[in-house]
């Protein structure tokens, strides 16, 4: 019999799942999918030897996240760093490109400069407070509010109508509005300014790496740390209730809020059920997968050297198009969000051959194919795109919903991203992820700290969990 079982096996149920196999606990983990990793697979989606990332491509947090660094997630698989970390591709071949570098980054801004390098250095000097802030629940006193309070206020500047005061130019505006549109918000608004700023940050430190044969590397460091440390991964068991599980002293489960009321039934009360199924979830994405003759005929220099591209335009222009979505209507020149790994890990296709992993926002449950609007939209800022293009393949956000239960709407942020979001994940709590039924946590990311591939929210429920029920303290996580 399991002390544990671990329901989901995307990166916060494996990060769960790793803790409580390291304390010494007999850890079960169920899969829905035939396929382990939940937003870390990588398939071969379209032809056979073109290794896409079906979800999570770029992994800023794979250095960066506190649980990781414990993990010693860097010494355990290979990650590569593209020489540009990201960049937004502007009319005219004009580029904003990020290099680890900020002063490089800065001096190439041109008129930008100086306001993007005061922008960020103090954020980049703080990165390690700014991210105890960031790794955890929001509603507590932060352990370095000098570092919180310098976070809070850019983003107050950056989510507010005051967001172009310091800038000159718009290549600044680009570059910054291009990582807070991942946040699939309103632009501006504070939660994708929060959320863009930490991004950004990480990108002048450790970078946004890409790992060596996809982001399934991730999750198969995790399963061979739970497999060596006595648990057992069960693909293709879909749970539908707590009944269904081998008796466990502790269940965490990596699903979204309706899917743990369904799951715990009346083992939670009424009043905390009625929370989980009137859980907010946001806006949706339609992927786009390509497989390419050859690279991306990039109009501006140095994108071909960008792991991530902002395709959007100007920071007005992805505000328009990140407005519209969150009006409920698909935009015409939508912003894409495109990574390019083949260039920097021939792993992922034969010689001569480029993948390409996009995908842009939708409403909720739309059933939209976006791929010619979002060629359209390459095409505009590499001229010749479709002349390199071989196939693609689309997924509407109402099929990410089937792939993944927890994407309900096609939501891969599992909950709505805004201030009230942030703090109600699922209910406001000094901890969220312990339910009211003694031994059921949540440990997805509709918990703290939110989406991404970080494992913060599995190794926190995990942490609690082995306080709560078996008396223990989170275990040494290294190799
Ligand atoms: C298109 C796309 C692009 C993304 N890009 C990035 C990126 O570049 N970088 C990044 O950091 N993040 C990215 N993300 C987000 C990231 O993938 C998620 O935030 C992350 O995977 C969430 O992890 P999780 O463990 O909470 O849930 P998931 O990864 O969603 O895993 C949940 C798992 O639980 C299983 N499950 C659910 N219900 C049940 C059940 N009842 N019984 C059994 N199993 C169940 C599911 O099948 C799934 O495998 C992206 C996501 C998508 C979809």
């Amino acid at each position: 019999m399991p002390d544990v079982a671990v329901v989901g096996s995307g990166p916060n149920g494996l990060a769960a799942a790793v803790v409580m196999a390291r304390a010494g606990l007999k850890v079960h983990v169920y899969e829905a999918a035939e396929e382990i990793g939940g937003g870390t697979r990588t398939l071969q989606v379209i032809e056979e030897d073109h290794w896409h990332d079906v979800c999570s491509a770029v992994h800023p947090m794979a250095l960066a996240s506190p649980f990781f660094r414990a993990f010693e997630l860097a010494a355990r698989i290979d990650l590569v760093l593209p020489k540009v970390q990201f960049g937004s591709p502007l009319d005219r071949g004009r580029v904003a490109l990020a290099y680890r570098s900020l002063d490089r980054t800065a001096d190439e801004l041109g008129r930008d400069g100086h306001a993007y390098r005061r922008l960020m250095a103090p954020l980049v000097r703080r990165l390690g407070g700014i991210l105890e802030t960031t790794s955890d629940q929001l509603l507590r006193i932060p352990a370095h509010p000098i570092s919180a309070a310098i976070l809070g206020l850019r983003t107050l500047e950056q989510g507010s109508p005051l967001w172009n005061l310091r800038f000159r130019g718009d290549r600044g505006p680009a570059l910054v509005s291009g990582v807070a549109a991942h946040a699939v918000s309103r632009l501006p608004s504070p939660a994708a300014a929060g959320a863009g700023l930490l991004l950004n940050t990480l990108a002048h430190v450790d970078g946004w790496p890409i790992p060596v044969g996809g982001s399934s590397a991730i999750a198969t460091a995790m399963v061979k740390d739970i497999e060596a440390h006595g648990g057992v991964i069960q693909a293709g068991y879909a749970v539908s209730s707590l009944a269904e599980l081998e008796p466990a002293r502790a269940v965490l489960l990596d699903v979204a809020p309706p899917a743990l009321s369904r799951i715990a039934g009346n083992r939670l009360p009424a009043s905390y059920r009625r929370a989980l199924e009137a859980f907010r979830f946001g806006n949706g994405a339609c992927k786009v997968d390509f497989i390419l003759s050859g690279p991306v005929p990039w109009a501006g220099p140095g994108l071909a050297d960008a792991g991530t591209v902002h395709v959007g335009g100007t920071r007005a222009e992805m505000a328009q198009a990140e407005n519209d979505v969150s009006a409920g209507r698909h935009p015409e020149r939508p912003y894409v969000l495109v990574s390019q790994p083949s260039p920097f890990d021939p792993s992922r296709a034969p010689s001569g051959r480029h993948i390409l992993w996009s995908y842009c926002h939708v409403p909720a449950g739309s059933t939209v194919d976006m791929g010619e609007t979002v060629i359209a939209q390459l095409e505009r800022f590499a001229p010749g795109f479709q002349d390199v293009l071989l196939k693609y393949k689309v997924t509407t956000a109402t099929e990410l919903a089937a792939y993944n239960e927890n994407y309900v709407g096609g939501d891969f942020s599992a909950g709505l991203l805004d201030v009230r979001g942030l703090l109600q994940r699922p209910v406001v709590s000094p901890v969220p992820w312990r339910t009211p039924a003694r031994g059921v946590y949540l440990c997805s990311s509709s918990t703290p700290p939110g989406p991404g591939v970080t494992g913060m929210p599995g190794f926190h429920a995990a942490k609690y969990a082995l306080k709560d029920i078996f008396g223990l303290d989170v275990p040494a996580l290294g190799i």
